[in-house]
């Protein structure tokens, strides 16, 4: 869709693409329904799979008037069970086991797990969690290479079912080979983003920072948080990533679910302090994988999210394995743009200290604009790092129209609350650059001639680079 001033969301949607939507036609049906990041989730499919998806999306962006950013979501140190001949019903009350011995065929009442530390690191008492917390089990008895547990909550169990172990840590890094070799293959398909698993601390972003240095990427870095640990080292991860991702399906597992709301709404706040973008994930429209419409229960779930002023909310098996991909983004754009449109944000512009004077310039930007009501602030900007700056302080007005020369950074840009990229060439005389920045949001009808707008930039004065805050009417 080709946004209009009624109908230009600030948040951002991200949409997993698998099985139900790896087409051609269903990528440009979910861009065109308001998709502006596709995510590749590496838990599922090969490097053809993926590959595919990626040409598909980058011959789609050659149509679209606005291109659509790629995110590649790492497996990470997943815990996983072996593969079962048929289904096995586990019983509550029942004995079930976990064995290491690769290669020994599941029985009725036991499986293999690919962690060979799962009997080290657990203890009577302890909990293991199969199929993203459906089945639960507690241990019982631990044997040389065997888990003895007790069945808690029941469930069938098909072969590689997700495993978590709340509250221990996995003796596993936290990029693996397997991730590494997604990783550089991403990198090799000048993807936009990577969002790393399982994240422990910062120094996982600066151990993946340089990975992508070394091998001539550019892809910015989003931290998930999904368990206990990250939780403790949120603060000191989101100062050393692009962004954040709050990764509520394995976060409602590995700490107590009725937390996960306090430390969505703390994340979210300390990501508007440090002025980094988050994304809110998982079961935003669980019940529409089955059902043309959603919860009431979702809707508010996904409205809140808004309310909070969140960067990004994403869908999962909801477009990648649902049976109404394309509605769910309709419904998430629908209620995202109903509640922006309602007022009343959180209002985080003084909760972020300026740390330099880039920052003071676009908190300046913002205060200015909002005191004057324009429905647009320009910013020309080569990296990005202005109109982020800018985001960051969570502005009130409706669009910040980020001009960059580079294809790659305008994609990136997606990922900041209330940013509408562009890619233009910079004119030697920077007044060419401001005026064609300016006719091609008055050519989109964005603004009309009489609105005042207001645009921040850097120009070259002689041999000076000056920062510029101006006001302008639309001729
Ligand atoms: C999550 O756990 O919410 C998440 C987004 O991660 P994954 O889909 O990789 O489990």
């Amino acid at each position: 869709m080709s946004p209009q001033p009624e109908n230009f969301r600030k948040t951002k949607i991200i949409c997993t693409i698998g099985p139900a939507t790896n087409s051609s036609e269903m990528i440009e049906a979910l861009a065109r329904a308001g998709m502006n990041i596709a995510r590749l989730n590496m838990s599922h499919g090969d490097h053809k799979f993926h590959g595919d998806i990626i040409r598909k999306i980058k011959n789609i962006n050659k149509k679209l008037k606005h291109p659509i950013a790629i995110l590649l979501d790492t497996q990470g140190p997943e815990i996983r069970t072996g593969d079962v001949n048929a289904e096995l019903d586990l019983k509550v009350g029942e004995i079930f086991k976990f064995h290491i011995i690769p290669g020994l065929e599941s029985e009725a009442k036991s499986v293999f797990v690919n962690y060979s530390d799962i009997v080290n690191d657990l203890k009577e008492g302890d909990k293991v969690t199969v199929d993203n917390g459906l089945i639960n089990l507690v241990v019982l008895e631990k044997k040389e290479k065997e888990l003895i547990c007790r069945v808690l909550d029941g469930g069938k169990l098909g072969s590689r079912k997700h495993i978590n172990l709340p509250g221990i840590r996995v003796n596993l890094p936290s990029v693996t080979a397997k991730d590494k070799r997604d990783i550089l293959f991403g990198l090799e398909e000048d993807i936009d983003f990577i969002a790393l698993s399982f994240v422990r601390s910062a120094d996982d972003i600066v151990g993946l920072k340089a990975l992508v240095e070394e091998n001539g990427g550019h892809a910015k870095i989003i931290a998930k948080i999904e368990d206990q640990e990250a939780v403790s080292n949120y603060k000191e991860i989101i100062s050393e990533a692009d962004g954040i991702m709050v990764a509520r399906g394995d976060l409602g597992v590995e700490i107590e679910i009725h937390e996960l709301p306090i430390i969505q709404r703390k994340i979210i706040k300390e990501c508007a302090i440090q002025g980094k973008p988050v994304i809110v994930a998982t079961h935003l429209l669980e019940s529409m994988i089955n059902f043309p419409s959603p919860t009431r229960a979702e809707v508010t779930d996904v409205a809140n999210a808004v309310y909070e002023e969140v960067d990004c909310i994403m869908l999962s098996g909801e477009t990648a394995t649902g049976k109404y991909p394309v509605r769910c983004v309709e419904m998430l754009h629908n209620i995202a743009l109903r509640i922006e449109k309602s007022g009343g944000g959180v209002g985080y512009i003084n909760e972020r200290i300026p740390a330099d004077q880039k920052e003071q310039l676009a908190k300046a930007t913002a205060n200015l604009a909002d005191s004057l009501k324009v429905p647009a602030v320009i910013v020309i900007t080569r990296r990005g790092t202005t109109a982020i700056n800018l985001a960051g302080f969570h502005p009130n007005f409706p669009v910040i129209h980020a001009f960059t020369n580079m294809t790659s950074i305008r994609r990136k840009l997606w990922i900041n609350r209330g940013i509408l990229p562009y890619r233009i060439d910079f004119s030697s005389d920077p007044e060419k650059t401001i005026t064609q920045a300016i006719e091609t949001i008055k050519k989109n009808k964005m603004v009309q001639s009489g609105d005042k707008v207001v645009i921040l930039s850097d120009v070259i004065a002689g041999v000076d680079r000056v920062d510029t805050i101006q006001v302008r009417e639309v001729k």
